[in-house]
C-alpha cells in the first residue's frame, strides 16, 4: 500500500487503513509460509530419491546417514581427511559437500 499522509484522515480512516494494513501483511507473511513450506516438501522429496538411489547425486559415492540428527544423510566423500566414510584422503579424491535431510 502506498505512502498515504494521514494527517487527513479522520479516527475512522486511520483505522480501517491499519486494519487493511494488518490484512495485507498477512495475505504476504501466509503466501511466504506456503512457499517456504513447498520448498521443504520439494526438497525432502529430492533428499528422498537420493536416498533410495543410495548415491550422491555431486560425486557419486555412496551416501550414509548420519545419525547425530533425524533424516540427516551425507556424502561417504564429505568431511575432513580421517573422518570420511569412504576413507579416502582430500588428494586422492575432494572432499563433497553434498548432504540432505529426509525428515
Ligand atoms: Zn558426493
Amino acid at each position: 500500500m502506498g505512502r498515504i499522509d494521514d494527517r487527513w484522515l479522520t479516527r475512522c480512516q486511520q483505522r480501517r487503513l491499519t486494519v487493511a494494513m494488518t490484512l495485507q501483511e498477512k495475505r504476504a507473511r501466509r503466501a511466504e509460509r506456503k512457499a517456504s513450506e513447498e520448498r521443504m516438501k520439494k526438497s525432502k522429496e529430492e533428499a528422498i530419491e537420493h536416498v533410495k538411489r543410495g548415491t550422491c547425486p555431486v560425486c557419486g559415492e555412496k551416501l550414509y546417514r548420519n545419525l547425530a540428527l533425524t533424516g540427516w544423510w551425507v556424502c561417504g566423500s564429505k568431511g575432513a581427511d580421517g573422518f570420511r566414510r569412504d576413507g579416502k584422503t582430500s588428494v586422492e579424491k575432494p572432499s563433497c559437500y553434498f548432504q540432505c535431510f529426509t525428515d
